[in-house]
């Protein structure tokens, strides 16, 4: 470095910068405090490299601004193969949530009764649709659904022991785990059976005095499969019922239609769970459901309510915004038959592979032209539901994949994360995943080809 440049180098005053055209610019749309900011930065990154001009001073103060208001939230291309990615936020809202969520920031009937001119319940907005839906007595909305299972627990078990399989100590991604979360909630876990089979005497076994309840969990994000043996839960409805317990079902993706009319395969509907015999049911809102994140409490009207009294409900409950893209989403609910066209989430899953393929199809030229030294083809793969929804069963599909060219397999690893690098670079960052040594772009959730394709232009290629 030029220490004696450095040192000689006598920047601009501040005032001088400001009041420059592109000084006044800058305090238009940044503000004072932000520009003067920016350039005291600015100066003190020129200093070090010897000195600047004010052009190129202001030039670098406006790119540090550009910087710091970009927003943190973006919106990305999820060609994961995930659909309903928890890390990319889940299920993609209708148009019809987000435009309540717009309403619903100014006043609002929140808790305000327009009727009486009393006091209303914040809840009331999503729970009628909710006990029309799916036939409950009773129905109520909390943060997510590991607040609802918190929740239920705490109300209906604290100081007393819930029964649970063995094979359904689930553990849903980082700090959720059913043991910690019953521990958390003032209740005793009592295991049964063993990982892969229990047996309706386990559960018998297990009842003493202090037996609150039964609890049912939907092992989502995995699968026990083999040499395996569970209780039905009508088996476990009719003992709970004969023992005076509650049979709790915890049904994590939260289904309201039969998925199979689209295809899909079946998932565990809240209907099923409440006409097999489940007194409380819970289930997230934002997973095969479409809505915001949230989650929702069902059943029997006097378990609701002790749940709805209880403390920890008030420090979960959903604030307006998210209420209102609830209510909305469960309004297409009314409608079943067009619920594919306007819940983005269940079009996309439901997208036939050979939609996908034209769309990897149209897509491939503007790739493998932004991809020189690489070798960008279709290819058949699978998607997956996403956030532990049915973790077995794969959705046909394609993929955009590219292959570093050249033979140079040590090499090849490191050009296939530079390539994820670039594409996250992108205005609209693009996630793909790396498997068998090739980059794979998973066409399902690719819907606005023109973006994706214009975009590529820019692309760094490794
Ligand atoms: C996803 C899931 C949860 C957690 O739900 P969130 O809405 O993410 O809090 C709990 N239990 C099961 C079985 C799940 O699948």
């Amino acid at each position: 470095m030029d220490t004696s440049r450095e040192a000689n180098w006598r920047p601009p005053s501040m005032d001088a910068l400001l009041s420059a055209a592109a000084g006044v610019d800058l305090i238009a749309d940044y503000g004072r405090q932000a520009t003067t900011a920016a350039l005291r930065d600015a100066i003190v990154g020129a200093r070090a490299s010897g000195g600047m001009t004010p052009d190129a001073l202001l030039s670098d103060a406006a790119l540090r601004l550009i910087a710091r208001r970009r927003r943190s939230i973006q919106p990305v291309f999820n060609l994961t193969g995930s659909v309903l990615h928890t890390n990319l936020g889940r299920a993609p809202l209708a148009s019809a949530a987000l435009a309540a969520m717009q309403t619903a920031g100014g006043f609002v009937n929140l808790e305000y009764d327009l009727a009486s001119g009393r006091r209303g319940q914040r809840d009331d907005h999503v729970s009628n649709w909710l006990k029309r839906l799916t036939g409950a007595e009773a129905a109520i909305a909390v943060n997510n659904n590991a607040a609802a299972v918190l929740a239920v627990l705490s109300a209906l078990g604290k100081g007393r022991e819930a029964i649970i399989s063995r094979g359904e100590l689930v553990e849903i991604g980082g700090a959720f785990r059913m043991p910690d979360v019953m521990a958390a909630a003032g209740v005793t876990l009592r295991e049964v059976g063993a990982t892969n089979r229990t047996h309706l005497a386990d559960y018998v076994n297990a009842i003493t005095d202090a037996t609150a309840m039964i609890v049912r969990v939907r092992p989502s994000n995995y699968a026990i499969v083999g040499f395996t043996s569970s209780v039905p839960e009508a088996e476990l409805a009719a003992l709970a019922r004969e023992r005076g317990l509650i049979f709790y079902d915890e049904l994590g993706a939260g289904a309201l239609v039969d998925f199979t009319r689209w295809g899909l395969p079946y998932e565990r509907t809240v209907q099923d769970a409440l006409k097999g015999g489940a007194d409380i049911v819970s289930f997230s809102g934002d997973k095969l459901l479409g809505g915001p994140q949230s989650g929702l409490i069902v059943g029997k009207r006097d378990l609701v309510a002790k749940v709805a009294k209880h403390p920890l409900k008030r420090a979960i409950r959903l604030d307006k915004v998210t209420l209102a893209a609830l209510e909305a989403t469960l309004a297409l609910y009314d409608d079943p038959d067009s619920l594919a066209a306007h819940l983005p989430g269940l079009r996309l899953l439901s997208r036939p592979a050979a939609a996908i393929h034209a769309a990897a199809t149209r897509a491939l030229p503007a790739l493998a032209a932004a991809l020189p030294g690489w070798a960008v083809a279709i290819e058949a793969c699978s998607s997956q539901i996403g956030s532990g929804a049915l973790p077995v069963d794969l959705l046909p599909s394609h993929a955009l994949t590219a292959a570093p060219a050249g033979p140079d397999p040590k090499g090849a690893g490191r050009r296939l994360a530079a390539l994820g690098a670039a594409l996250r670079q992108l205005p609209v960052p693009v996630i793909g995943r790396i498997a068998e040594d090739r980059f794979w772009l998973d066409c399902r959730c690719l819907e606005d080809e023109a973006a994706f394709g214009a975009q590529l232009r820019l692309l760094d290629a490794p």
